[in-house]
Order: structure tokens, then sequence, then C-alpha cells
């Protein structure tokens, strides 16, 4: 501690006034004003300033006195010098007294240490001097303002130059000191040496700088808090992302700064890590960003936590990514699950081409196409419709799943699939648009036609229903589209295929088997029943005056009769049974695993159906047409083809020769039926 000597010394006593000086009257930390009086001689008063004071208590003025008194007075003046001169010189901090020009009058001990410098060293020196960096004009200024009684004493902290160059930070207190009449005499300064404080406190300056540059160096909002939550020290990006600047923040209670609700949010965890001494972490919400915030306790040296660090993470732009990462990846691998998908349909709709191809008949075809379709549409019911191009009715030929919601025949212009030559899609919603032979008491939820064409034309429609939502979804249609235009190809194909074979199989007109099949079919036949040792049949068979019919009513009617003949043998035959147009108005017919009895009642009959054939053309009717029959039988009748056909043939005549319009068998001269007119 410093203590400050005021001096006043009465004018015209120097000498007195000097040994009193020089005797060190004042303590540290006493101020004292001693006024030497010659009232008859030399009078002394005190006055106390501080407790410390080695005098206790105010001393009264003392009256003039005897001489006795002043031997009194001057041996107390003496102790006095003596305890002076023992502070001075003893004290812990550096003293000096110093004229008013700067000069260093007086110097302890300490000082001397404080500075480097030998006693005689700083006499040669002006105080000014001793200074680093105060400018000369500050100090004049400052010794001015006490010269003129504005300040009684200063005090700062300033730099020393010392003896070996390096510096001695110290408090300096100085003070003037007047006489009695108040004229400024000399300056004593006190010079408290403050290195280590002033290191500490740099220390501190330091670390506080490192923790704000620390600070700002964190991109994210990072601020201390003492334990009451006001901002101790804060970087830019909190600053910032609370809009205030960071001197204001700084200071201020951080829950100033937030809305009600996050403050709360704040209040709870701070607590909960003052509580428990550990780190806690919460996220939360503000104005749409996202942020994770972490509390850490920091502890003081005696363990007690005495600030909490926070930090916040803005996790908006990471968040966003993370969802969009999310996203892409869902969507990833929902198309992912769509093109697996796609893959399926495109196995399935493969395996259906393939199934098709190999179809034998159109019949075969609409028998699989439910199984190979049920697959591709789930949560679906189906039916195929094939168009009867004559009556322009449409009529299933294959569904599967449930329920049926489509008439199973209706005219074409009932769906308007076919009736626009486009997909028609309906759903419950607007059952209005739903096509008529949808069943309305069974609108499905989704109801989808596809007409079908083959060479451009209508062959048929593919009718796909759900009571399921969703369930024919565009990329449904679309497969369902590419479907009907495969079944469609497929089925064309096969009627195509199957026209061919009959064309080249069968005779146009009457629709029986041509000959060129006859001769197949009877060597296939004989090769069979020979191996299985089977019979069978051939029966030959010509119309009875044909030419002459021919000529009575046209060759047309006569076609129509070919034609009407064609018919009834093939309704009345058995399915194996192979009806033949042999040439002319001549016909063959050939039994499989028939015998001879047999095959004749066959043929009788056969024979009465033509008799009373009634068929009528535009202008006439046309009746009476007979036919004549020769049978003839395998094994008994022949060996070979030709044999058995030369029989049947010989029969034939045989019957012709008899009147016609019978039935004869082979070997035998037995006629049946009526004897032609
Ligand atoms: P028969 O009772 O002896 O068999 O007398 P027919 O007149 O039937 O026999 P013929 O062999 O003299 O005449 C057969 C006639 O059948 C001659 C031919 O004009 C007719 N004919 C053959 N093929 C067709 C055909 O495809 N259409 C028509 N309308 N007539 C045919
Ligand atoms: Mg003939
Ligand atoms: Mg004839």
């Amino acid at each position: 501690m410093a203590g400050i000597l005021l001096l006043g010394l009465s004018l015209g006593l120097r000498t007195e006034a000097q040994s009193l000086i020089l005797a060190g009257l004042m303590a540290p930390e006493t101020l004292a004003i001693a006024t030497l009086c010659t009232l008859g001689g030399l009078g002394l008063r005190f006055y106390r300033s501080t407790p410390l004071l080695s005098v206790e208590r105010e001393n009264p003025p003392l009256s003039p006195v005897d001489l006795s008194e002043q031997a009194n007075a001057e041996a107390i003046l003496r102790d006095n010098e003596e305890r002076f001169r023992a502070i001075f010189e003893q004290a812990g901090v550096g003293m000096a007294i110093l004229t008013l020009e700067g000069h260093f009058f007086r110097i302890n001990q300490k000082l001397c240490d404080l500075l480097g410098y030998s006693r005689l060293e700083l006499f040669t020196q002006r105080y000014h001097d001793l200074l680093v960096d105060a400018a000369h004009d500050d100090v004049d200024a400052l010794a001015q303002m006490l010269l003129t009684g504005e300040q009684s004493s200063y005090c700062a902290q300033q730099r020393y130059r010392r003896q070996d160059g390096s510096w001695l930070w110290g408090t300096t207190t100085l003070s003037l000191v007047r006489d009695g009449e108040g004229v400024p005499k000399y300056f004593i300064g006190v010079i408290e040496d403050i290195s280590l404080q002033q290191a500490a406190f740099q220390e501190r300056e330091a670390a506080e700088e490192s923790l704000r540059a620390l600070l700002n160096a964190i991109q994210e909002s990072a601020f201390l808090i003492d334990t009451h939550g006001v901002v101790l020290q804060g970087n830019q990006a909190i600053a910032q992302r609370l809009q205030i600047p960071l001197k204001k923040l700084v200071g201020s209670p951080i829950a100033t700064h937030l809305s009600p609700d996050i403050a709360q949010v704040y209040r709870h965890q701070a607590k909960t890590v003052l509580n428990t001494g550990q780190p806690s972490q919460f996220n939360d919400i503000v104005e749409g960003r996202h942020y994770e915030n972490s509390i850490y306790p920091i502890s003081d040296r005696d363990g007690h936590i005495s600030r909490l660090a926070v930090f916040s993470i803005d996790l908006t732009e990471s968040k966003q990514a993370e969802d969009a990462l999310k996203q892409a990846n869902a969507q990833l691998l929902d198309k992912v699950a769509q093109l697996e998908l796609r893959h399926q349909e495109m196995v399935l709709l493969g395996n259906m081409n393939n199934f098709l191809q190999v179809c034998r008949s159109v019949a075969e075809a609409h028998r699989m196409v439910a199984d190979l379709l049920r697959p591709l549409f789930p949560h679906c019911s189906g039916e195929l419709f094939r168009l009867n191009a004559i009556e322009q009715w449409m009529t299933q030929v294959a569904a599967w799943g449930e329920p049926h919601t489509s008439q199973s025949q209706f005219p074409m212009q009932h769906c308007w699939a076919l009736r626009r030559s486009q997909p028609h899609w309906g759903t419950a919603d607007s059952a209005g648009l739903l096509c008529p032979h949808i069943h309305r008491d069974q609108s499905p939820a989704e109801s989808l036609c596809l007409p079908m064409f083959a060479q451009g034309e209508v062959v048929g429609s593919l009718h796909l229903s759900s009571h399921i939502a969703g369930s024919l979804d565009e990329a449904k249609q679309q497969l369902a589209h590419t479907v009907a235009e495969h079944l469609a190809l497929a089925l064309a194909s096969l009627e195509l295929r199957e026209t061919l074979k009959t064309q080249s199989t069968h005779d146009p007109l009457t629709g029986l088997y041509n000959r060129r099949f006859m001769v197949e079919a009877l060597t296939y036949e004989l090769q069979r029943s020979q191996r299985h040792d089977l019979t069978f049949c051939v029966v030959m068979l010509d119309v009875d005056h044909f030419k002459q019919f021919n000529d009575t009513f046209g060759h047309d009617a006569g076609d129509l009769v070919l034609k009407a003949l064609g018919q009834l043998l093939r309704q009345n035959l058995r399915e194996t049974d192979l009806p033949c147009r042999y040439g002319g108005e001549e016909m063959v017919l050939i039994l499989p695993e028939m015998d001879c009895s047999t095959c004749y009642q066959r043929a009788e009959t056969i024979r009465h159906q033509v008799e009373a054939l009634h068929l009528e053309t535009d202008s006439q009717t046309l009746n009476g047409v007979t036919v004549s029959m020769g049978l003839a039988c395998f094994p008994k009748h022949g060996q070979t083809e030709a044999e058995i056909m030369q029989a049947a043939d010989t029969a034939l005549y045989t019957a012709k020769h008899k009147g016609r319009n019978c039935t004869v068998v082979a070997g035998k001269l037995s006629v049946a039926g009526r004897l032609p007119h």
C-alpha cells in the first residue's frame, strides 16, 4: 500500500522544514500536515488522515509553550524524523521526493531496487526520463494540474525503464506538497511494483483474447454464460444469429434474446447441467432452422461450475441435405422397385407371347389367356372379348378374377373403347362414363377397356377392373395397352394360321375336307386301323341328277344345295368322322372305328335327312334333292386305300344303277330307300 505524504512548510523556515522532511515524519498510508509555527518557539500540529497513522488520535493544536515545552517538542520532532526516515527507507514500495522540475531529490532503497539504478544514477535523471511510453507533454500536463490545484494527486499505472533496459510496471501515486501558504514545494511519488499483477492481467487478457479468437474461429454459434444466464463471451456467429451486436449481447441475459419457449428450454437445460455437472444436448427449431445445441459446464478452481459453454450448430442445410438424400434414396428404391416390377412384367409378357405362339388353335389360346394375364394385373379381374364380325357382337372368351363386372355378351356400340377406338378409363366416381356393358350394380373402383386391333380392324377387347383403387395405375394401364396389342396380334396370327390351315385342307363351298386331305386321312386311318386292328368305313355319296338340277334351278342354286349338304354332313357326323368333298357333287365320308352295319344305318339317316332338305332362295323353293351312296368297310371290302375306294365306288355305281336315292354296301346288291322317280 502506498502512503502519501504532504508536508507543508511555513515560509522562511526552509532549514527546519528540510530537516523535518529528511527526518521523515510520515508513516505509510498517512496523510499529515505539519505546520511549523514561530510564535516564540516551534509548534507542531498533526491531523490524522488514516487509521494506520502512528499517531492514533487527532492531536489538538498546541498552544504556545515555554522553553521546556519547546525542548519537549524538539524531542518529539527528532523522534518522528527517525521514524519517517525508517519508514521511508524500509517501505515495501518505491518512494521518491521530486523537485517541481521533476528531479529526484530523495529516493528510498526500494525504488533503487525496483529500477536497478543507484541513487547517484537516479539523482542525475528526471522522473520523465524513466517513463517508457508516457508522453512528456502528458506528464507535464498532469504536473500542471497538480500545481494549479485542479487535482491534489494522481494515480496511474506506468511503465518505467529499468537500468538493464527492461520495464517495470508500477502504480504511481504523485502528490504535490505545498507550504503553509499553498505555495507548491515539491512532489512526493510512490511507485508500487505491479509487474506481477500486470503480468497476470496480461496473461488473463491474452487468455481472453485467445478465447475470443477461438470462439470467432468457430463457424457455429458459441458463447459463454454465467450461472445466471448472462452472456460473458460470444462469437460473431451467435451475434448474427440473434441479430444483435456482439457488444450488446455480452453482458446481457441470453434469455432476453430468445423467444419465451426457447428461453424456457435453455433455462431447463442449463439447470440440468448445473445440477448434474454433465453436458447436455438438445435440438430446437427457430424460424424454420434446425439447431443442435450443446451445453458444457466449466468449473472454477474450487470445482464449482461457474460458467457454461454453449455451442449451437445449425443443422438446417445438413438436415435438408440429409432429407434430400433420404428422399432421393427413397425415390431410387421406388424406381428400383418399379424397374423390378417392370422387369417382372416383361418376363410375364414374354411368357404370354411365348405360350400364345405355340398355341395350336385360337380356342386353346383363349383357354390360356386367363392364367397368363392374371399375374400381370394383381387385384384385378379381367375379361377377353372377341368380335363376331358379322353380328357386331362382343363375346366373352376368357375371364379371370372376381367379380366379372361386364356382361358376357354385348353389342359393339356398348363399349366406349370400341366406339372411340382408344382405351377407355372409368372410375366409380364417374360411373356415368363407365361403358354400358359394365354392370351398374357392381361398378368397380377402376375400369379399363382396351380395344384390340389386327390389321387396323377391331378383333376384340380386353376389359380390366378392380375394386381396389390404384390397382390400375398409369404403369399398369400402359402395360394393359401393351398386353392388348400383343394379345390381338397373337390371336390374329393364330386365327390366320387356322384359316390358312382350313383353306389348305377344306373345301370352301361345302366346308368339308378337300380331296387332298381325304387321301392323306384315308391313308392315316388305314394304317391306324391296321395297327390297332380296327375297322372303319368309307361312304361314297353322289347327288342324283345334279346336272339336271343345275339346269333347272341354276348353278347358284346348285351351289346352295352343295353348301347345305356340307353343313348337314358336318352336323350329323361324329367329331372324329371326316366328311370330304371328293369332287363335283361327290362326297366321301371316312368313318373311323365303325362297322358296316352301323355305317349303313348312319348312311341311311343321312340320306333321309338330305331327302328332307328344304331350301329357300329369294325366288324359289328347292327340295327333292336326293343322294345315292356306296359303302365299303375295312378290312372286309378292301385292304388298301384303292381297293376300299374302288369297292365304295362300285357300290355307288350299283346304287345309281338301282335307281338312285339309295345306299348300297359293297359286295352286295342290297338296295335301300325309294327308287327315284
Ligand atoms: P347322276 O345322278 O348320274 O349322278 O347324274 P348327274 O347329273 O348328277 O351326274 P353328272 O356327272 O352327269 O353331272 C354332274 C353335274 O354336277 C355336272 C356339274 O355341272 C355339276 N356340278 C359339279 N360340280 C358342281 C359345283 O360345284 N356346282 C354346281 N352348281 N354344279 C356342279
Ligand atoms: Mg357325279
Ligand atoms: Mg350325280
